[in-house]
């Protein structure tokens, strides 16, 4: 065996997973003074193609030299321990089977930034490094010095200060050292909220030591007892779950506090300075040192049951679908389970669909389970996945609270695996590759551990109420709301007949107004659901109706008020607004169309009075904006909450009384074979928001219309209803879950490049397929950043022998389409597309 630049003999190798979409893993040569070092699971540094140096993963080290190619040496082995298992190695190779992507995709999905590396990465010195250079070796103090100059290298210009190839140890080497760290793009983060606690010493918690207390500061500091006095009134208001008041001395925020007791901060300070007080400065939803036994709780008759026909069913089945209504208390069956499975020291995963949404289940965890949760998502920073990659290995964290990524995580014995909302669409991950499902994925993951998966909603998918329905599933109900609460009355108002009679006020029916006024008059609030995809506002002029286009994507420009700009959601392009029509001069133009930003802006005109906020992705681009709005929702700062989809996630407002939805025809509208399916489950969903604690809540619908029967399904809360019609029809057109779909998605700025190349593919199956090749078709939106789309869909049989067997055909042609003249197309293929 000939190996590049070396004269020795190799006899062991290694397949390495390249950080890369490429169509296999790629073999390297072990010198021998490596040999020791190698271990599946540890980085290693490698050369890919003339100059480029990678950190690849060891999948395998094997005897059996490969013939095809000349082969490369590895350069250097990068960890001491192996980083990744082989059970996730071994989950890793299923998706990339599965969903027809690179082991590589999911290298790259899979792993905190931190662990990786390649030449175009960028080192800068850490902020917390004093220039203290003795702990370095002679090349890490070449690179060290360098940085103190430069203020940030590559990885290709540190190999030249170093005159060497190989110099991934020595980054690695430093940045243990915590010398250096690798420069992040910037990335949208999640910041946590953090603010101050505040709760009384124990040592003055005894009722004859308060009285004391409060002679005194009776005589000498009377803004001090008050505030002392705000802060106990606060405390005083827990009440136990069963009712009895209990006089707990509870924490209180700072901010709170001094909004109760208008004595001013001077005064607080001094009773934390005479340690009455102690303040505690903390990320909210991190619970302090001190047990706090609010929330401990006693399922309900109904929920113990359910607890057990879940426990039943997991004699026998590894999966259950938990199907309970909006605020029936699913999420205190999740904890039960949870506490058992700690109990038996395992671990569990907790995902929910989007966790930045989250912040009242991490509390609710947080409460129960203290330290030992831990959350993850893709959003923290490198530094920040890294320590929770760790925490969960050395056994800090037992219960990981995340969202699809944290699949990825190292788990070594989980016991239960909780999909919850599991038939949220953002489960599915569109792009990049791996364009997995959450959900499907995590049933894998539980099956090769032999854990329990345990599938909760209000609105199941399709998918699982069928398997359910098969014994595929086990199956277990929450039919009843906890407590006094019922579900709310739904209202369906008829947009068309208000619009005769005169009983529009722009977007609004008078209905929905006068609903809205008497819900703000008995102090409750109030939640405006409008969907704004497809309903953004857009620019059009009232002459030549010419509407302001993306000039790379076929879409319209969106009008962004605060800004007034026109914006692209494709792409990104930005406009400044126009003043005249830039095709007939006009200067008359208006905005069609409505979104969230425009419904707010109606409510300030309608309800001058009242404290209107909104929640939609534009508005939580803010710094901590979420966790703020819904913050002062919670404490009800805000009485009306305009916004999309994300009210809809999984929220619990106890003073919510009314739901209004702007617009139910847009959510019904067929777009796809799933939009029956989403449009029920966003307007079950948002409807859940109301009336979750004692009083009824009301749900007013707008519709132009009101006799679909999709909305009389919503209007009856009869989700069997709905699912027994939708199935109907998919079995009808083979839909899933009757047939399984993949799409292939051909892009290229040569419009004839696009088809030829789905045209050739769809050749290959057309005569096998028959009507079950879709396409080639342009999708709805046809180009997108100057590239022309075109798509083929595939639907098949989903047993499981006929799927395998297509995708390995569909992925040699791929493979041939890459080696003739229509490479350069770029195809994306995504299999169970949502
Ligand atoms: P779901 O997840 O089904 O929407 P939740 O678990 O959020 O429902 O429960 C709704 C509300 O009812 C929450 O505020 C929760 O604390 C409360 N709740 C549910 N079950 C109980 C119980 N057994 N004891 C006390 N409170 C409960
Ligand atoms: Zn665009
Ligand atoms: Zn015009």
């Amino acid at each position: 065996m000939s190996i590049e630049g070396l004269e020795f003999e190799i006899s062991l190798f290694a397949e390495v997973i390249l950080p890369l979409s490429l169509p296999k893993n790629y073999t390297y040569g072990i010198p021998k003074e490596l040999e020791e070092h190698v271990a599946t699971g540890k980085r290693v540094e490698i050369q890919f193609g003339k100059r480029k140096i990678y950190a690849g993963l060891i999948k395998r080290v094997h005897h059996d030299a490969p013939e095809d190619y000349r082969i490369k040496p590895i350069l250097s082995v990068l960890d001491a321990e192996p980083i990744v298992s082989e059970s996730q190695l071994k989950f890793w190779e299923w998706m990339a089977q599965y969903y027809l992507c690179a082991e590589g995709d999911i290298m790259n999905a899979a792993l905190p930034a931190g662990f990786k590396l390649e030449s175009e990465t960028t080192v800068v010195l850490q902020p917390s490094f004093q220039q203290d250079f003795t702990s370095l070796n002679d090349r890490e103090y070449l690179v060290a010095e360098a940085l103190t100059v430069q203020r940030e290298l590559s990885i290709g210009e540190i190999s030249k200060i170093l005159h060497r190839k190989s110099v991934y140890p020595i980054i690695e080497s430093l940045l243990k050292k915590n010398v250096v760290s690798v420069k992040e793009k910037l990335i949208e983060r999640y910041k946590p909220r953090i603010g101050t606690f505040i709760r009384l010493n124990p040592e003055f918690s005894s009722d004859g030591k308060l009285r004391e207390l409060f002679d005194q500061l009776e005589k000498k500091a009377k803004k001090q007892l008050d505030v002392l006095m705000s802060y106990l009134h606060f405390t005083h208001q827990v009440s136990h779950p069963r009712g009895e008041y209990e006089k707990v001395h509870r924490e209180v925020e700072k901010s709170d506090l001094l909004e109760k007791s208008k004595a001013g901060n001077a005064a607080l300070n001094s009773l934390i300075k005479k340690n009455i007080l102690i303040a505690e400065k903390r990320e909210v939803g991190r619970l302090a040192n001190t047990e706090d036994k609010f929330l401990e709780f006693e399922l309900t008759g109904h929920q113990a049951e359910a607890l057990k026909k879940i426990k039943e069913e997991f004699e026998s089945k590894n999966v259950v679908l938990l199907h309970g209504i909006t605020s029936s208390g699913k999420t205190n069956l999740y904890i039960r389970l949870i506490e058992e499975a700690i109990e038996k020291e395992m671990q569990v995963l907790y995902l929910l669909p989007e966790i930045a949404l989250t912040t009242q289940i991490i509390e609710r965890l947080r409460n129960k389970f203290g330290k030992k949760v831990g959350v993850y998502h893709s959003r923290f920073s490198r530094q920040e996945r890294v320590e929770i990659w760790n925490k969960l290995l050395h056994g800090e964290y037992r219960i990981i609270l995340g969202a699809r990524s944290a699949l990825f995580l190292p788990f070594e014995n989980p016991g239960l695996i909780i999909v919850d909302e599991e038939h949220d669409s953002s489960y599915k991950q569109n792009d990049p590759a791996p364009r997995y499902h959450g959900r499907d994925s995590a049933i894998w993951l539980a099956s090769q551990h032999h854990c329990k998966a345990l599938l909760g909603s209000a609105t199941p998918s399709l998918e699982s109420f069928m398997n359910a329905g098969k014994g595929k599933f086990g199956f277990a109900e929450l039919k009843e709301r906890f407590g006094e609460a019922s579900l709310p009355e739904i209202v369906i108002t008829d947009i068309k007949a208000a619009q005769r009679r005169k009983q529009m006020h722009s977007h609004f029916s008078g209905l929905l107004l006068d609903e809205i006024k008497s819900a703000l008059s008995r102090k409750e609030q109030v939640i405006i659901f409008q969907n704004r995809r497809g309903y953004a506002p857009y620019l059009e002029c009232d002459l030549c109706h010419r509407v302001a286009m993306c000039p790379n994507c076929d879409v319209h420009l969106t009008y962004h008020k605060f800004q007034n700009e026109l914006k692209c959601h494709y792409c990104g392009h930005r406009k400044n607004n126009f003043t005249q029509c830039p095709a007939c001069g006009s200067s008359k133009l208006s905005i069609t169309g409505f979104g969230t930003e425009k419904i707010e802006d109606e409510l300030k005109i309608f309800f001058p009075d009242a404290v209107i906020a909104r929640l939609d992705y534009d508005a939580i681009k803010k710094k901590g904006g979420y966790q703020k709005i819904i913050h002062e929702f919670e404490k009800e700062k805000i009485q009306i909450l305009v916004g999309t989809q994300m009210v809809t996630k999984g929220l619990d407002f106890g003073n919510v009384s009314l739901v209004g939805i702007m617009n139910a025809d847009q959510l019904m509208s067929h777009l796809d074979f799933r939009s029956a399916e989403r449009g029920f489950q966003l307007m079950s969903q948002v409807s859940g928001r109301a009336g979750r604690k004692s009083n009824r809540g009301k749900v007013i619908l707008q519709t132009s219309n009101p006799a679909s029967q999709l909305l009389q399904f919503v209007l009856a809360h009869d989700y069997g209803g709905f699912y027994s019609e939708e199935i109907i029809h998919r079995k009808n057109f083979f839909y899933p879950p009757f047939s399984r779909l993949i799409q292939l998605t051909f892009k290229h700025k040569d419009a004839k490049k696009v088809w030829d190349a789905a045209k050739a593919i769809a050749g290959v199956f057309q005569k096998s397929l028959g009507k079950n090749l879709l396409g080639p078709a342009e999708p709805a939106v046809n180009r997108v950043r100057n590239q022309y789309l075109v798509q083929l869909i595939f639907k098949m049989n989903p047993s499981s022998k006929i799927v395998a067997e297509l995708k390995n055909k569909i992925q040699n042609e791929l493979y041939k389409l890459n080696e003739n003249q229509l490479r350069a197309v770029d195809v994306t293929v995504d299999v169970d597309p949502y």
